[in-house]
């Protein structure tokens, strides 16, 4: 994954093309751009059908082409552009790919939420991209082919996710992939905020609200990810998304609960010694690494104030309170066919939470019912992907509707 060699380029002005521009991730990625517009420019942008948003980011960036959901979302964006405007506009998933693959493009951030980012991602590893990723459902619902995609096409994949984005820095830079041994590490240590509901037990929140889900205490980010941190998933999909990143055994990896969320995550060496990356929780530190790597350049985060920290703490999580996490453990030894799985029931009952189908405890009883029943098949190739993918989707929403017409009290 970590190719100094071909990074040496970065110094040149990168054309960019952001999946996913006008969510969380795709603002801070165009508020860090905007302070270098000598370095950095747009060249493609997505936003499925937030066509506004869309018609507001392409006054500021100019991007060449913008890719939107369908045909008819196409031409009400482009009723909102100047009349004369020359920028294409493509549409769905062929569209999303055209934008990862095509040849003006240096580097792809990938900010789509969940499977839709799957093939867009895979279209820019193919097309050997330096590919910043945000997208980590990507990883586990493909994770092996992913990576020897990765490997294949000569792609540079520098992780977006706070954690290994924090763990890549604190690696040697001669990180041999799948050989953590020999880098001479023991651990990799990744951190979690423990989410809105870090001291409640499980039994006690049968009734929270998505709003109160999607409060958290540190970050901002969007619905589905604030749901996935709230239910401890978020940190069972990072768990599964660093055993592919760096190569590394599931016993080599700990979650420590960390509520300050200033220590990212950190890596532990046989010698005793423990690297930690820090700052303020702010999306846009992460995103102006990678955008810059091997340099650095001002992301607008403020520097970390050591003497404003309360204190550090740290605690290990417990399986009664965070079943999600434990899950995706278990999931992550299954194998593919139980992360897919995972990450397919997960987005599903997600949905039907935020859309207040089902309540917040009803997300975990559908994910273990899925990954137990839907966890042998072999998946050899991304068609297999796709099609357990579907299989499972199909089954967690039958369990959702299920849930739903026996439920009364929710
Ligand atoms: P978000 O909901 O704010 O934005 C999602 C983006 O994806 C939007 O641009 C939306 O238009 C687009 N999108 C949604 N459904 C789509 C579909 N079916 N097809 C094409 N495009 C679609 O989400 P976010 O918080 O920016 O998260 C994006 C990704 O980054 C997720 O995978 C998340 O896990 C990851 N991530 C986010 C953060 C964060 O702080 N927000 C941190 C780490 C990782
Ligand atoms: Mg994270």
């Amino acid at each position: 994954m970590l190719d100094t060699a071909s990074l040496q380029d970065t110094q040149q002005h990168q054309s960019i093309t952001i999946l996913g521009a006008t969510g969380s991730i795709g603002t801070s990625t165009l508020n860090v751009i905007a302070m270098h517009p000598k370095r950095y420019s747009v060249y493609a942008i997505s936003g499925h059908s937030q066509l506004h948003k869309l018609a507001k980011i392409a006054e500021q960036f100019a991007p060449q082409v913008i890719a939107v959901n369908n045909q008819e979302d196409a031409l009400t964006l482009a009723s909102l552009l100047p009349h004369d405007s020359t920028i294409n506009i493509c549409c769905g998933e062929q569209g999303l790919i055209d934008i990862a693959s095509h040849k003006h493009v240096d580097t792809v951030m990938s900010a789509i939420v969940g499977a839709a980012g799957l093939l867009p991602t895979l279209a820019a590893v193919k097309a050997g991209k330096k590919v910043l990723l945000a997208n980590k459902e990507s990883l586990v619902m493909s994770g092996e082919l992913f990576m020897d995609a990765v490997k294949t096409y000569k792609a540079t994949l520098i992780p977006i996710d706070s954690e290994h984005n924090a763990i890549f820095q604190c690696l040697p830079t001669n990180y041999e992939y799948a050989n953590p041994n020999a880098s001479g590490i023991s651990h990799l240590l990744l951190t979690a905020s423990g989410g809105p509901f870090r001291e409640a037990m499980p039994d006690e929140l049968k009734n929270v609200t998505p709003d109160q889900a999607c409060a958290h205490p540190n970050w901002d980010m969007g619905r589905k990810i604030s749901v996935d941190s709230a239910s401890m998933m978020n940190k069972g999909l990072e768990f599964i998304e660093a055993k592919w990143l760096f190569g590394i055994h599931e016993d080599n990896i700990k979650v420590v609960i960390h509520p300050q969320s200033t220590i990212h995550s950190m890596v532990q060496y046989k010698d005793g010694s423990v690297l930690a990356q820090m700052g303020n929780p702010d999306m846009r530190t992460p995103i102006a690494h990678a955008l810059a790597y091997p340099q650095r350049i001002e992301s607008g985060v403020e520097a970390l104030n050591f003497f404003e920290q309360a204190n550090f703490t740290f605690e290990a999580p417990e399986p009664e309170r965070f079943p999600n996490l434990f899950l995706a453990m278990r999931a992550s030894r299954l194998g593919q066919a139980a992360t897919t799985a995972l990450n397919a029931a997960n987005e599903i009952a997600v949905e039907a939470f935020l859309a207040e189908q089902i309540c917040f405890t009803d997300i975990f009883m559908v994910n273990q019912a899925v990954v137990e029943q839907m966890h042998s098949p072999t998946l050899n190739s991304i068609e297999d992907i796709l099609s357990h993918d579907a299989n499972c989707r199909a089954l967690a929403s039958e369990m959702v509707n299920t849930i739903i017409s026996e439920a009364t009290q929710c």
